[in-house]
């Protein structure tokens, strides 16, 4: 394990990296109308209204929506271990954090997590920018690249052969065996959450800013890939905070692995997992490949989200390849899921059936669709390449 800071992650990079946005990891909101005429070409059904892109995918430093939640926990955690241990206060600037003694002192701790990639490239990125040890637990799905990219930058990454699941819960008990180390954990985090969540005020201001309305006549709808929860809960919950009835979550997750769903639906939460109704909780969408969801978020989501798409890998990779093609914008296939949204909102039964029930047939042509795209920046060229070239 390496105690020193890679050069790549030190603050004068993470400063680069957030240069232009005074230090913040936020991303652009982007209007995307040639993928809109796109969607409606190829699969059928106008979609009335106006079609964003929240590029996610694009935040500084770890190309992921996992920025928002992973960095600000890192960041939450050191600041509680150096208040309560007198190397700050309160009334202190906080680039303190980043100085030599608070670099040794955190070298004394190890942050631990569970990932699937994404989540474990931006905590073990964050936590070596600080001089923390870190250890990164992850599932037999993590992709090759995201692995040796943690492991060139100082931390310890352990493979499991299980799902991301087992990683979770390896690395919560090789944690809880240590005094001295902290564990992320994915599947119970409020840091995590509220780290997501705070996207919904910078929504808010992008909105404005591109005089995009949102009241009772201009309907806001949102569409979030899930895997465990978190991300697409964190954001929504802060959307309907803001919104409140304006705003309507949808969640995107791949056919074999819709956990968030399967708990909803059955009310089961946590208690319940994809392979128990026979399906695989295997997906080429990376970050999604999870068979249970979060214990909590599921339940914070019953009276916020109006409901879920399923997506098939195959549809992923048409509509990487439709984004590129059309806006010049690359997304990994995961991020992609929520293009399912806006495609079967408007041409699906259920989804008619919704829309009637709220009032919202006679609004949609003022109404923005808004598609989080989760991840893609950090995609190395020859896996861009491996992905365009996918057909299932
Ligand atoms: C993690 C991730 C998600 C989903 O976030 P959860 O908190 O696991 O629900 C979506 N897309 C990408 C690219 C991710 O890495």
């Amino acid at each position: 394990m390496s105690g020193s800071i890679p050069e790549k992650w030190s603050s004068k990079r993470l400063k680069k990296g957030t240069a232009g946005s005074r230090w913040r990891i936020e991303s652009e909101l982007a209007p995307v109308p040639a993928m809109q005429r796109r969607l409606e070409e190829k699969y059928g059904g106008r979609i009335p209204g106006k079609l964003f892109l929240k590029k996610d995918s694009h935040l500084p430093i770890v190309g992921s929506v996992k920025a928002r939640g992973g960095i600000y926990e890192v960041l939450k955690y050191a600041e509680d271990l150096a208040l309560t241990h007198g190397m700050l206060k309160k009334t202190d600037s906080y680039e303190k954090l980043a100085e030599p003694e608070c670099r040794a002192f955190f070298g004394k701790y190890t942050i631990q997590a569970g990932s699937t990639g994404n989540l474990g490239m931006s905590i073990g990125v964050m936590s070596a920018a600080l001089g923390f040890h870190c250890i990164i637990h992850m599932s037999s799905d993590a992709r090759q690249w995201k692995k040796d990219l943690l492991r060139s930058h100082g931390a310890t990454v352990m493979e499991y052969g299980g799902d991301y699941g087992e990683a979770v819960k390896e690395g919560r008990e090789k944690s809880e065996r240590d005094p001295a180390s902290y564990f992320v954990d994915d599947e119970n985090s409020r840091s995590l959450f509220l780290g997501y969540a705070v996207a919904a005020l910078r929504l808010r201001k992008q909105l404005e800013e591109r005089n995009v309305k949102t009241d009772d006549d201009h309907p806001l709808f949102v569409y979030i890939p899930c895997g465990v929860g978190g991300a697409p809960g964190g954001i929504s919950f802060g959307l309907k905070q803001l919104f409140g009835d304006t705003v309507h979550c949808f969640f995107a997750e791949p056919v074999q692995a819709p956990c968030m769903a399967l708990g909803m639906i059955t009310g089961l939460h946590s208690k319940i997992c994809v392979q128990d109704i026979g399906l695989t909780g295997q997906t080429h969408a990376d970050g999604l490949a999870v068979g249970r969801p979060s214990a909590f978020v599921g339940r914070v989501m019953e009276p916020l989200l109006s409901g879920e798409f399923t997506v098939r890998d195959a549809r992923l990779y048409e509509y990487m390849r439709d984004c590129l093609e059309t806006e010049k914008i690359f997304l990994e296939p995961s991020a992609c899921a929520a293009f399912q949204g806006p495609v079967r909102l408007c041409s699906d039964k259920a989804a008619a059936a919704y829309l009637e029930e709220n009032g919202l047939k006679e609004k949609m042509e003022q109404a923005s669709h808004i598609v989080w795209a989760t991840g893609g920046s950090l995609v190395p060229e020859e896996i861009r390449k491996e992905y365009r070239e996918t057909f299932l």
